[in-house]
């Protein structure tokens, strides 16, 4: 499975660089953009410079409702497409969505989305988030792929493990600052809002990557 960082906090490779995430996961020859920025154009012009085309993206998977992971969503919603978002989300924005989508799946617990690509069902209570939970080449485990992990990226990883062990996770952190419990994973991709990015990088040389958009990571 191969993912490529399309939006981050961070970028290289003449990738624009704003607040919010976005990553295209490629499972096989599917094709499923998880989250999509804070806007349509700096994700456009993004996926241009990466030769992704919208139309070649089957599904969208919205991890929660805030500005910076579904401000970029009509640059590429198309006909074709199916969106998976949490069931919580506000009438106003299925409504958006459905206008524009060939289907909308509203999440609430674990579920497969494609072989070997997962959601762990919303979870959280403030703001409800769903992640994906990604199976690696060869059984290794699972990495898990947070927009901002607002529910606590402790509970995350533990609805996570439902589908298998934790290789790896992937995505923003947010607040998490139990630094240590991350000791157990084989690799840690911190981007987007977390905090302690650099902290991360710094105590898990041998096996954090740098996140920012233009990475690719094959798992
Ligand atoms: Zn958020
Ligand atoms: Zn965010």
């Amino acid at each position: 499975m191969k993912l490529r960082i399309i939006y981050d906090n961070e970028a290289k490779g003449g990738l624009e660089s704003d607040w919010g995430f976005s990553c295209l996961v490629e499972a096989e020859d599917r094709k499923i953009l998880f989250d999509t920025g804070a806007s349509g154009e700096i994700l456009s012009h993004n996926m241009r410079r990466l030769g992704i085309r919208r139309e070649d993206i089957e599904i969208i998977a919205l991890s929660h409702e805030h500005w910076d992971h579904i401000g970029g969503l009509e640059a590429v919603l198309h006909q074709n497409v199916a969106v998976y978002i949490p069931s919580s989300f506000t009438r106003g924005t299925k409504k958006r969505i459905e206008e524009k989508a060939a289907a909308v799946f509203e999440v609430s617990g674990p579920a497969d989305i494609v072989p070997g690509v997962h959601t762990t069902g919303e979870l959280g209570m403030m703001t409800k988030e769903q992640s994906l939970v990604l199976e690696t080449k060869g059984g290794g485990g699972v990495v898990v792929l947070t927009g901002c992990a607002h529910p606590g990226l402790e509970t995350i990883l533990e609805a996570a493990k439902v589908f298998g062990e934790l290789y790896g996770v992937i995505g923003g952190f947010h607040g998490f600052d139990k630094l240590k419990r991350l000791g157990g994973l084989k690799m840690i991709v911190p981007c987007h809002c977390t905090v302690r990015k650099e902290e991360i990088m710094r105590m898990y040389p041998e096996k954090a990557v740098w996140c920012g958009a233009g990475e690719i990571i094959e798992i």
